[in-house]
């Protein structure tokens, strides 16, 4: 290897989420919201510009009011009463007017606008003798911060629209609704200082097949528009400037795993099944009907999890009945002759339609999220179990609730389902009749209550992505915590082999279907935990496949039995991380770059 500091060439370690390659022209979304970026707009951009910000004004008057209701609530008026302060800055006209001004003159984007007046403004009442003032201040920036938070998460898209040939798409952090628009024919990979390996960003960036490194920590503050680099989505890294040699070694890095494809390819219409016959079901994980074609070419059986959420974001309004069955139906139809499992909407936590009200919480993934959310909005659980009943008539469809926590959750679902049913029968509107109801065991509480509630479903599918946060205390999208977030966790192996037990003795079956499923280091794990499906992004369907088809199940239940007696999560890791590798060693080392 050349002298890196001769050559000018830098290595940034991150957290490698989709695998691939690419190199190319780096294009700087956005840094760490203090170095706010400024950039100058065009005569024609100016009332863009201001829009944005009367937008992100009425959004955050929004979530002070939201907060201050809920604080009301715990708290008393009283208490409330001081975001009547945060309140009043965002209707004070002479700042606002100041900031129009500015954009309108400045030619210049309404973030670095709001910034430069309202922290004028804030200096100017901080430096003043009069504590009342002072505290007026704080106010300001308080108020400030959330007006350029809002705008930021408004301004990606408008960022993204200024590609002028394909890149590298580096920023400090990157929303799962941004990264669901990104145009795969301009985004060659992507990079971020934040985010870890399970957060629906890196989730739809493998989805995408997008080559993804998150968590490099300060990334964004070294790397500028139109500098070089390569993106390693295999080993997590990212390479600014790199060497003649370094760019050989990653075209044979690329080179090896497109024969690895085309060998895989041949199992696509074969079995998952172990060498020694047993067999799994596995299946595909989709966010969107354009996924539909993935299905079968990656030799997947149907769809073990479909994201319906992507359908409600990125857009003003909510999704009709009749698009939602549209979209059911395509994705059935696709799935054909094998089943689509659709999960009901699983909003909140990291992800939000623009359109609805976001509510500030302290704590988004223990809070109005997924299955909680839909029963309170039951318009919106209504019309899309109404859609998928419908779309029930073309394929087999089956339903999944997500986030359940105890019984009545599901009980209440299943009310709602029957209403529709009967509604639907009622209006004489074709549907499926009987749909087989499942749920997501995500929730440490689901598993301490899986005998009860297997005695109620069809069938299980394992969150590990949540059912990990949510066991170890462990932030699915916190890099600084990342560290701890192992799916290795002897707590997890007691609670996937539970809630099996449970599944089993009640006659249903259990899948897995969090990225534990797609990760070939712990297969071997599930398959001797004694799991029926897997069900993973479409682009790895054919290694894990290829993985199954050189396993033994005896040597897989072996393993599960020493994993369930051992205290150490790496031990467990590197014994199932050794089988596997021994199995099918081609599928781990063609990863590495500079192995033959
Ligand atoms: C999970 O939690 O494992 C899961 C599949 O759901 P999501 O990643 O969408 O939360
Ligand atoms: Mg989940």
């Amino acid at each position: 290897m050349p002298d890196p500091t001769r050559t000018g060439e830098k290595v940034f370690r991150g957290i490698a989420v989709s695998a691939g390659v690419c190199h190319g022209k780096v294009f700087l979304l956005g840094r760490l919201a203090s170095s706010i970026p400024e950039y100058e707009v065009s005569d024609g951009g100016v009332q863009d510009q201001v829009a944005r910000l009367e937008r992100a004004l009425v959004d955050t008057r929004m979530q002070i009011a939201e907060v201050q209701r809920s604080v009301s609530e715990a708290m008393g008026a009283e208490d409330a009463s001081i975001f009547d302060a945060h309140l009043l800055v965002l209707e004070d006209q002479t700042l606002i007017n100041e900031v129009v001004r500015a954009i309108q003159q400045k030619h210049i984007n309404s973030e670095a606008a709001f910034h430069q007046i309202s922290e004028r403004y804030a200096t100017a009442l901080g430096a003043v003798d009069d504590e009342y003032l002072r505290e007026r201040a704080a106010d300001i920036r308080d108020v400030s911060s959330r007006v350029i938070h809002n705008l930021q998460g408004n301004g990606d898209l408008l960022h993204l629209n200024r590609f002028k040939e394909p890149c590298i798409l580096i920023s400090h952090e990157l929303s799962p609704c941004t990264t669901a628009q990104l145009d795969k024919k301009m985004v060659l990979g992507f990079a971020t200082d934040t985010g870890a390996r399970t957060s629906h960003t890196a989730i739809i960036a493998r989805s995408l097949h997008i080559p993804a490194v998150v968590g490099v920590k300060d990334l964004s503050q070294h790397l500028e528009t139109g500098h070089h680099a390569v993106v390693d989505g295999y080993n997590g890294l990212v390479i600014l400037n790199p060497t003649d040699q370094t760019l050989f070694e990653y075209g044979q890095l690329v080179r090896r795993h497109a024969s690895l494809d085309v060998e895989l390819q041949d199992l696509r219409d074969k079995p998952a099944v172990t060498l020694d016959g047993a067999r799994l079901v596995l299946s595909a994980n989709i966010d969107q009907l354009e996924d539909g074609p993935s299905i079968s070419a990656c030799g997947a059986e149907g769809v073990g999890l479909y994201r319906t959420e992507y359908l409600f974001i990125n857009r003003d309004t909510l999704p009709t009945e009749e698009e939602q069955y549209l979209a059911y139906r395509g994705v059935a139809e696709a799935a054909q002759p094998h089943s689509l499992i659709v999960r009901t909407l699983d909003i909140g936590g990291d992800k939000f339609p623009s359109h609805f009200q976001n509510p500030t919480e302290s704590n988004p993934f223990l809070g109005w999220r997924a299955i909680r959310l839909c029963l309170q909005e039951q318009g919106m659980f209504r019309s899309q179990l109404r859609a998928i009943l419908r779309a029930g008539v073309v394929g087999n469809i089956k339903i999944m609730y997500p986030m359940i926590s105890c019984l009545a959750e599901l009980e209440q679902a299943n009310a709602i389902l029957a209403e529709c049913q009967a509604e639907l029968r009622s209006q004489g509107v074709p549907h499926a009749a009987c749909v087989e109801v499942g749920i997501m065991i995500e929730i440490p509480s689901a598993v301490a209550i899986a005998e009860s509630l297997a005695r109620r479903v069809k069938f299980f599918s394992i969150g590990t992505n949540d059912l990990i946060q949510y066991t170890l205390a462990v932030d699915r999208l916190n890099e600084r915590v990342a560290h701890l977030y192992q799916a290795t966790h002897p707590a997890l192996m007691q609670f996937i082999h539970q809630t099996v037990q449970a599944a089993h003795r009640h006659g249903i079956w259990v899948g897995v279907c969090g990225e534990m499923a797609g990760d070939l280091d712990v297969i071997p794990l599930l398959l001797g935990l004694g799991v029926d499906e897997l069900s993973a992004t479409p682009s790895v369907v054919p290694e894990i496949k290829g993985l199954i088809r050189r396993l033994k199940m005896e040597e897989a239940k072996a393993l599960a039995a020493c994993a369930l007696e051992s205290e150490s999560d790496t031990a467990i890791l590197s014994r199932s991380r050794e089988l596997g590798r021994r199995a099918a060693p081609h599928l781990f080392e063609s990863n590495q770059r500079g192995a033959v």
